[in-house]
């Protein structure tokens, strides 16, 4: 029975981008095919040869136009997305493969399609070669559109063709249809798997729309049409909202109209304490076209700028030449202000879609980030060179991914040098002195901070995966995210360590990870010592308004009682009761 006989239902979830929104549900299905093998009569042959070269041709057109819309509504970096499928849609070997099966043996031709294109991915996924491994999923998203297209199944996923507002809703959204996401028609989304720290999650932080994932079964209980209000407040999904609750969240959408005018006037306010200790304040970037929204929403740099989007999306990895441009626009465009280039963070959950790694089994403790990179020398003195000489543009620093120890440190350190060399001897210019800082995500990078902060000139945290790989709790599983606790004392006296090996060597600690964006966790990690945060741009007032409430006493009192603590729901209490009694208005849109 559909919602719509129905009273109120709520769905509870995991909110993981504030806002609250209205609308119409969509629901995204995952298109299962029955594909049954028939024999074509000789006479039929030719006119099923038709029809798939037919189909080949109608999903070509379908892509194109997808990649056309992302392209004027995206980036063409994200558009780029959609050239590997193009290249496979025309390989020769794969459609003749096809034709032979229907000519020969008079199959159907989305048997045929189906039985060459499996063989092809089961070979490809077994490759040790990358290059082959990382088409596997773009050839699974392929088969699956022609086969929608030979089986005349309704497109289930086609967002280009949106035509009024609606809430996504959905078993999971892949990078590929979150990068269709355009926001004058998706209001917000709501998934029945992932993590806070999901790659879904940070889209939707950074797209600035509202979401809820990790909700079970919404996906299967929702139909199309269904009205719905999506709270990414606090992580619930109310079908068929009732007057007296849409009363309540017409309340709260004053109050969050209030806070907004509040959060406007400090925009360009400098974050500094009650106290008068400044703060760095920085924004996370997922590509160079986030840049305009950090500078409207008042940060002062670029902490974390993930580089992976400028490789996900393509057929090859991008050149040093686009690469530097890409570097330098945001150089540029944030001049004064510094610009942390973060190395190649491929893997783990990271934008599997389209460049996947390897079919490991715990993709999380693979051949991901630096360890991948140090593997691919070439592929990473590529980076280098290009963010060396967007260093030479502006106030460019550097960091590392998942640094594990000193080896991995030294060995990233030589091939800068040699980059730098090269570059001296082609007299391109970049900075000599190009600060080049560590991210502590793994608990033996913080055990080895004094190590590493002998040969780093800064660190930044990267709690998204601080807390997993301490806590072995998946960041991207929803089963296990009561286990993923920010306030474990394990992890407060992992950033403790951090911050005071960091100083003991005269250099300084930020957090880019999600927690640096949490107003109820600021005052902590300010309490903690932290130096510098770095936030989705959309976060940042909220943010600063936390800084600029906080008296440094008290929240050294609270670490202090952080640092004593035994109990992580102890510790979130008490971070919670602090940022209520400090900064109120920043909580009144909580239900
Ligand atoms: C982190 O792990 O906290 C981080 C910032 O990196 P990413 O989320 O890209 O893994
Ligand atoms: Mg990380």
């Amino acid at each position: 029975m559909s919602a719509q006989t129905k009273g109120e239902k709520v769905f509870r979830g995991i909110a993981v981008s504030s806002g609250v929104c209205r609308g119409k549900i969509l629901v995204l299905h995952r298109v299962r095919h029955l594909i049954a093998r028939r024999e074509i009569a000789e006479a039929d042959i030719p006119a099923e040869v038709k029809r798939f070269e037919q189909v080949l041709v109608k999903t070509r057109t379908q892509i194109t136009e997808i990649q056309d819309r992302v392209n004027a509504n995206m980036s063409a970096a994200e558009g780029n997305i959609f050239d590997a499928h193009l290249l496979m849609l025309e390989d020769r070997v794969v459609i003749d493969e096809v034709l032979r099966l229907i000519r020969d043996q008079k199959a159907n031709a989305d048997f045929a399609f189906h039985t060459v294109t499996d063989r092809y991915i089961a070979a490809m996924a077994k490759e040790e070669d990358e290059f082959f491994r990382e088409r596997v999923d773009v050839l699974r998203d392929l088969t699956g559109r022609v086969l929608d297209n030979l089986l005349d199944v309704k497109e289930a996923l086609n967002l280009s063709r949106l035509t009024e507002p609606c809430i996504l809703v959905s078993h999971d959204l892949s990078p590929s249809t979150t990068a269709q996401i355009d926001k004058q028609f998706v209001l917000g989304f709501a998934t029945d798997i992932g993590g806070k720290t999901s790659h879904t999650a940070i889209m939707a932080r950074s797209l600035d729309i509202p979401a809820v994932v990790g909700l079970q079964n919404i996906a299967e209980e929702l139909e199309n049409g269904d009205y719905a209000l999506l709270d990414g407040y606090n992580g619930t999904v109310i079908v068929n909202p009732t007057d007296s609750t849409l009363f309540e969240y017409g309340q709260l959408e004053k109050n969050k109209a209030t806070l907004d005018e509040k959060l406007r006037e400090i925009l360009w306010q400098p974050a500094v304490t009650l106290d008068g200790k400044p703060i760095h304040l920085s924004a996370n970037i997922e590509d160079q076209h986030d840049v305009e929204s950090v500078l409207a929403h008042g940060a002062e740099g670029v902490g974390l700028f993930r580089t992976e989007y400028l490789y996900i999306s393509r057929d090859r990895p991008p050149d040093e030449q686009s690469q530097f441009q890409a570097y330098r626009d945001v150089a540029v465009a944030m001049k004064p202000h510094p610009v942390i280039i973060r190395t190649l963070d491929l893997g783990g959950d990271k934008f599997v879609s389209h460049l996947q790694l390897a079919q490991e089994m715990n993709p999380f403790l693979g051949w991901r980030a630096i360890r991948f990179c140090l593997a691919q020398p070439q592929l990473f003195r590529t980076q280098l060179r290009a963010i060396l000489r967007a260093s030479a543009e502006g106030n460019v620093k550097m960091m590392y991914p998942m640094i594990s120890g000193l080896d991995e440190l030294t060995q990233a350190n030589a091939l800068v040098e040699q980059c730098k060399a090269e570059l001296r001897a082609e007299n391109i210019p970049f900075h000599e002195n190009l600060e080049v800082g560590v991210m502590i995500e793994i608990p033996s990078a913080a055990l080895i901070a004094d190590a590493l902060a002998k040969r780093a000139k800064f660190f930044s945290i990267g709690s998204n995966d601080l807390i997993q790989y301490t806590l072995a709790a998946d960041r991207t599983n929803e089963k296990v995210s009561h286990l993923y606790e920010p306030t474990h004392p394990a992890i407060i006296r992992l950033i403790k360590a951090t911050v005071d090996a960091s100083h003991a060597h005269g250099i300084w600690t930020g957090v880019c990870g999600e927690i640096g964006g949490d107003p109820v966790l600021v005052p902590l990690l300010l309490g903690l010592g932290v130096d510098e945060l770095s936030a989705a741009p959309a976060v940042i007032p909220q943010v600063k308004y936390m800084i600029r409430r906080v008296k440094m006493s008290e929240a050294q009192a609270l670490a202090e009682f952080a640092l004593q603590g035994e109990s992580p729901s102890e510790i979130y209490a008490r971070c919670m009761e602090y940022a209520h009694e400090i900064a109120p208005s920043l909580f009144e849109r909580k239900a």
